[in-house]
C-alpha cells in the first residue's frame, strides 16, 4: 500500500508548480540557451524586482530566441535601468484611491479588493512593480474591514479581486472570501483578474470552477493574456468548463513594444480567444511605471493598430484602446471606439 503524506496529500498541483519556479537569471538563461553577456544587467535589474517564471510557462518561450515574446515579458534586462523621465513608481495614483486597507474604490460601482500582494510571475512592466504590498493589502485579518466598506457602500455593486493575483490565494481561502461578498446584500457582479490560469493552467481547479458556479453573484474572470504563445492547450481545456458553469470569460491585453505592437499578431490574438470562448476586453496602453520605458508604444502607433483591428475584426472581437489615467472616474478612452 502507498502511503502519502499529509503535504503531498493536501498541496494541489498548482502550488507545487508555482513553488518549482525560476527565480535565477543564471538558471534561465541557461536553460533557454541565451547569450551568458546578459548575465551581469539580469542580475542588476533582478536586484530592483526580483526575476519569477513557472517553468511551464518558460517552456512556452523558444529556445536562444532573445526576442521572443514571451521571454521580453520576463527577463530582466538593462534598459530597465536606465533613466526615464515621465515615469514614476506610482504612475495610476492608486495609492491615493484606498479607502480602507486593501480596497481601492475610484470608479462608481466597483470596488476592487486588493487580495493579496503576492503574484505567480513577475513581469517586467507591471505597474505594481514598486506598490508598497506589504502595508496595503487585504490579508485575511483585513478583509473584515473590507467587507465591512462594503457592507456600507450601497452604490457598490461589483467587487473585483486583484492584486498581486487573487488567484494565488488556496481555493478554501477563495471559498470563505466569496461567500463572505455573497452575503453582502447589494453586490450583483463578482470579477476576478487574473494572470495565473495563463502561466499555470492547473490553476483551474474544479473547486475553483464550482465556486464561481455556486456564487449567486454573476461571476467573470479576466485573463490577461498577451501574445497568442500565451494561449496554451492546456488553458483552453482548463476554461471551458467555467464557460460551461456560466462564468463570462474576457481578456485584457497590455500593448508593448517587441512583444504584441503588431497588427497581424493582435488580429490572431482577438481570433484565438474567441476560439477558446473569451472574448477582447481592454487593451491598454502601458502604465508609466519607472523600470519599463522600453516597453512604451507610442500612442499614435496604438491608434493606427487600433484602426486596423477595427476594419480587420467584427466589432466584438475589437478590445477598447484605453489608458489608466490618475484622478479620472474611468479609464480613458485612447479613440472613439
Ligand atoms: C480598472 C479598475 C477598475 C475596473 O474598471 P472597468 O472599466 O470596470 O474594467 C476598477 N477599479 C480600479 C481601481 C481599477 O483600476
Ligand atoms: S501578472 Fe499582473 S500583477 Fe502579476 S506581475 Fe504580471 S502584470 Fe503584475
Amino acid at each position: 500500500m502507498i502511503h502519502r503524506t499529509a503535504t503531498a496529500w493536501q498541496t494541489p498541483e498548482w502550488q507545487r508548480v508555482l513553488k518549482d519556479g525560476f527565480t535565477q537569471v543564471d538558471e534561465l538563461i541557461e536553460y533557454l540557451d541565451l547569450d551568458r553577456q546578459l548575465l551581469p544587467a539580469a542580475r542588476a535589474a533582478a536586484s530592483e524586482f526580483s526575476l519569477k517564471v513557472p517553468r511551464e510557462f518558460a517552456a512556452l518561450i523558444e529556445k536562444g530566441n532573445l526576442d521572443d515574446p514571451i521571454l521580453r515579458q520576463i527577463l530582466p534586462l538593462s534598459d530597465e535601468l536606465l533613466p526615464q523621465q515621465g515615469f514614476s513608481r506610482d504612475p495610476v495614483g492608486d495609492l491615493a484611491t484606498e479607502v480602507v486597507p486593501g480596497v481601492l474604490h475610484k470608479y462608481h460601482g466597483r470596488a476592487l479588493l486588493v487580495a493579496t500582494g503576492a503574484c505567480g510571475i513577475n513581469c517586467r512592466y507591471c505597474f505594481r512593480r514598486h506598490y508598497p504590498y506589504s502595508d496595503s493589502f487585504a490579508g485575511r485579518d483585513q478583509w473584515r474591514q473590507a467587507l465591512e466598506y462594503l457592507q456600507d457602500n450601497s452604490e457598490v455593486k461589483e467587487v473585483i479581486l486583484s492584486g498581486g493575483d487573487p488567484l494565488i490565494l488556496p481555493d478554501h481561502q477563495l471559498a470563505t472570501l466569496i461567500h463572505s461578498l455573497g452575503k453582502v446584500p447589494h453586490l450583483q457582479r463578482l470579477r476576478i483578474h487574473s494572470r495565473l490560469p495563463v502561466i499555470v493552467p492547473q490553476r483551474l481547479t474544479p473547486e475553483l470552477t464550482n465556486q464561481l458556479g455556486v456564487s449567486h453573484l454573476h461571476s467573470t474572470l479576466v485573463l490577461h493574456i498577451n501574445h497568442t504563445a500565451e494561449i496554451s492547450n492546456q488553458l483552453v481545456r482548463g476554461l471551458s468548463p467555467l464557460r460551461a458553469n456560466g462564468v463570462t470569460l474576457l481578456n485584457q491585453s497590455v500593448l508593448l513594444r517587441g512583444v504584441n505592437d503588431n497588427s497581424e499578431l493582435l488580429v490572431s490574438l482577438s481570433e484565438k480567444l474567441f476560439e477558446a470562448g473569451v472574448l477582447p476586453y481592454y487593451l491598454h496602453l502601458l502604465d508609466r511605471v519607472e523600470g519599463a520605458a522600453h516597453f512604451e508604444v507610442q500612442e499614435s502607433h496604438a491608434i493606427k493598430l487600433h484602426e486596423i483591428l477595427r476594419r480587420r475584426l467584427p466589432g466584438y472581437l475589437v478590445p477598447k484602446l484605453v489608458r489608466e489615467r490618475a484622478g479620472e472616474k474611468s479609464k480613458s478612452p485612447v479613440c472613439d471606439f
